[in-house]
């Protein structure tokens, strides 16, 4: 999981957001706000949401895969915060990420917030207290549009698990913060660890063969092509894993000091 640039929208389409925001925004009730901004969301322009969806696209990448786990192609517009908890953030493109149809109700409207040295968990809440603002906005679902992801989580590459796994100790925020994301979308479901597994092998021959090529002094149009190939890969989180790793993992050559460009 990597950090993915917000879409990039026109300033007209989000002058449009801004105003479906403005209505909800103006409502008092909170419950009436969650009711609008389904109702809303529910009934978005098709034209401005058809450009959003390329706008997402655009931000996903070349291969256009799920922010999340970066394996099956994106599809669905998701909120990184969810809207039945955060309304205010319905219409607000910063909050879009493009997902697949796995991850996307697997994380559903799963969300805490952090309050008075506990993590509030939002759904349960809603259960217990009925509509209440959620006390806080310090999230422990980690927001790959606004955080580096790879600052809580590491992917297991030196022992070959391909697991995700938190950087931090239990007991820290960061190991809650993480552990909560990696349970939340399922990041280690046994597909995804395969998959993972396969994008290795896959990286590690592609980029021994790139220093060969460089090397024997290949043309430098296809040394690009061999690079823009590596760079469009799903699991690419396996790629700047073996970069951040690379002093403690098998060399993929024995020469990948005079390569590093690959892992650009
Ligand atoms: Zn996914």
């Amino acid at each position: 999981m990597l950090t993915i640039a917000v879409c990039e929208l026109s300033d007209p389409d989000k002058l449009t957001l801004a105003a479906r925001q403005g209505e909800i925004d103006g409502v008092v009730d909170f419950e009436a706000r969650v009711e609008l901004a389904k109702q809303l969301f529910g009934d978005k322009p098709r034209a401005l949401f058809t450009r959003v969806r390329a706008a997402l696209q655009a931000a996903a990448g070349d291969l256009v895969r799920c922010g999340y786990c970066e394996d099956s192609c994106a599809d669905e517009v998701e909120h990184v915060w969810p809207k039945s908890f955060f309304p205010g953030r319905t219409f607000d493109h910063s909050n879009y990420l493009f997902v697949c149809g796995i991850c996307n109700p697997a994380k559903n409207d799963r969300f805490s917030v952090r309050h008075e040295g506990n993590w509030v968990d939002l759904p349960a809440q809603r259960k217990t207290l009925g509509f209440v603002v959620p006390p806080s906005f310090d999230a422990r679902f980690i927001d790959p549009l606004a955080e580096a992801p790879l600052e809580l989580l590491w992917l297991d590459i030196l022992e070959k698990t391909f697991m995700v796994v938190p950087i931090f100790d239990p007991g820290t925020l960061e190991h809650d913060r993480a552990e909560f994301t990696i349970d939340t979308l399922r990041l280690n479901r046994e597909c995804l660890v395969e998959a993972r597994r396969n994008a290795y092998t896959g990286f590690r021959d592609r980029i021994h063969r790139y220093v060969d090529c460089k090397l024997n002094g290949e043309a430098q149009s296809l040394l690009d092509q061999r690079l823009f190939e590596l760079r469009r890969t799903p699991h690419q989180t396996v790629r700047m894993e073996m970069r951040r790793q690379i002093d403690i993992i098998d060399q993929p050559h024995p020469n990948i000091a005079n390569a590093l460009e690959v892992f650009d």
